[in-house]
C-alpha cells in the first residue's frame, strides 16, 4: 500500500525548520504540500482525524475536527481504508480499537499525553482489591491496557452523566484527579482517583488571580473551562464542559467576549464557528506541547511511508470495546458498531 522507506529521515526531522521540510520533500510552498496531502488521501483512501487541539493548518486540512472518542466513531463509520490521527498516542490507539480493519496511523509517535502515561493497570488491580464493590470507569485519556481493565470508559463529555446512571455509590475513576473531584462534585457520589495525583499539566497551568483579573476587565465576557482545571478554577467558570460542549455553548451563547479555559488550539475551531466574537486565553500558557508535534509535513511522511502504524492487541482491543459498550448502555444508546 505504501511505498518503500528510501531515505533515513528520522534522525534528522527533529531539527529541521518549516521551509526546510519543504525542500527536503521537492516542494515550493504549503499550498504544494497540501495538495500533495489531498492527492495521497484520494489514492490510499484515508482519512485525516484532528482533536481540536491541534495546530489551525492541521485543523483545515482534516476531514473531522472533534475529540478523540467522536473522531473515532466518525473514522468507523466513514469505512476508510487508512486512518491518520492527528492527536496523542492514546487517541491513535483508541482509533485502532475502534476500527480493526483499517490502517491506523500516528504521524509522530513522540506526540504523548503525559496524563495517560500517569495511570497503569497496577493502579486498577490495587485499587479493585481494596474496593471490591465499586465499579472501575476509566477516562478515554488512558492506555488501551489500562482501559481493557475498565467496567466503563468515558470522556469528559459524559463521565458524569454515566457515573449518574451506574447503580453503585463509590466508583473508582482515573487518571485525572481533577476530572474524579468533578465528578464526585456533580454527581454526590464518593469518586475514589487512581493513581492519587493524576492531572493534565496543561489544564493545571491557568491561575485563579489572572482568571479574576481578566473577568475584571473584560466585564461582559464568559469564563468557559474544561473539568480537567482544578476546583478553583472550574468555581469561577460560567461554564464547564469537554471540548465538543464548549463549541455547542459558544454557538447557542449571546456573549462576544470568551475566556478560554483549555488547550488554546480550541481557539481556531471557535472561530469558524462563531467568528463574531472574541476569544482571550485564560493563559498563554496552556498549550498541549504534545498535540502541537503533528505538523501538516508529518502528515505529508505519515500517508507517503505508511508510518506509524498503530495496533493493538486483538484480545485488548475487544475488552476495550466491551467497556465502552457497557457505557453506551448505561446511557441507554446504541452501540454505533452492533
Ligand atoms: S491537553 Fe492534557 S490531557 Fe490533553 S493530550 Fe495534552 S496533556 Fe494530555
Amino acid at each position: 500500500m505504501f511505498s518503500q522507506l528510501n531515505v533515513c529521515l528520522k534522525p534528522i526531522k527533529f531539527v529541521l525548520h518549516k521551509t526546510e521540510w519543504l525542500w527536503v520533500f521537492g516542494m515550493s510552498s504549503e499550498n504544494d504540500l497540501i495538495s500533495k496531502i489531498s492527492e495521497l488521501k484520494k489514492d490510499l483512501n484515508a482519512v485525516i482525524l484532528a482533536h481540536n487541539y491541534q495546530n489551525p493548518e492541521v485543523q483545515d486540512i482534516a476531514d473531522f475536527v472533534g475529540d478523540s472518542l467522536e473522531l473515532s466513531i466518525k473514522a468507523m463509520q466513514s469505512g476508510s481504508r487508512v486512518i491518520v490521527f492527528a492527536g496523542v498516542d492514546f487517541m491513535a490507539e483508541q482509533a485502532a480499537v475502534l476500527n480493526e480493519n483499517s490502517v491506523v496511523l500516528h504521524p509522530e509517535p513522540g506526540a504523548r499525553c503525559p496524563m495517560a502515561s500517569m495511570i497503569s493497570v497496577d493502579d486498577v488491580e490495587m485499587a479493585r482489591r481494596r474496593y471490591p464493590r465499586a465499579p472501575v470507569v476509566v477516562y478515554v485519556n488512558s492506555p488501551a491496557v489500562v482501559k481493557a481493565r475498565a467496567d466503563y470508559i468515558v470522556t469528559s463529555a459524559n463521565a458524569v452523566e454515566v457515573v449518574k446512571a451506574i447503580e453503585a455509590e463509590q466508583i473508582i475513576f482515573g487518571p485525572d484527579k481533577h476530572l474524579a473531584d468533578y465528578i464526585s462534585e456533580k454527581t454526590g457520589k464518593v469518586v475514589i482517583p487512581i493513581p492519587e495525583y493524576g492531572y493534565c499539566p496543561v489544564h493545571t497551568r491557568f491561575e485563579y488571580s489572572t482568571i479574576k483579573m481578566l473577568k475584571s476587565i473584560y466585564k461582559d465576557s464568559v469564563f468557559i473551562a474544561h473539568p480537567e482545571c482544578p476546583r478553583d478554577i472550574r468555581g469561577i467558570a460560567d461554564f464547564v464542559g469537554s471540548t465538543s460542549q464548549m463549541v455547542k455553548y459558544v454557538k447557542s451563547c449571546k456573549a462576544r467576549c470568551f475566556l478560554i479555559g483549555t488547550e488554546i488550539g480550541i481557539i481556531h475551531r471557535l472561530m469558524k464557528e462563531r467568528g463574531d466574537a472574541a476569544y482571550i486565553p485564560a493563559s498563554t500558557s496552556a498549550i498541549c506541547e504534545n498535540m502541537k508535534k503533528i505538523t501538516l509535513e508529518k502528515i505529508y511522511y505519515s500517508l507517503k511511508h505508511g508510518m506509524y502504524r498503530v495496533s493493538v492487541d486483538s484480545s485488548i482491543a475487544y475488552r476495550v470495546r466491551k467497556a465502552i459498550e457497557n457505557t453506551f448502555n448505561v446511557l441507554g444508546f446504541e452501540v454505533p458498531w452492533k
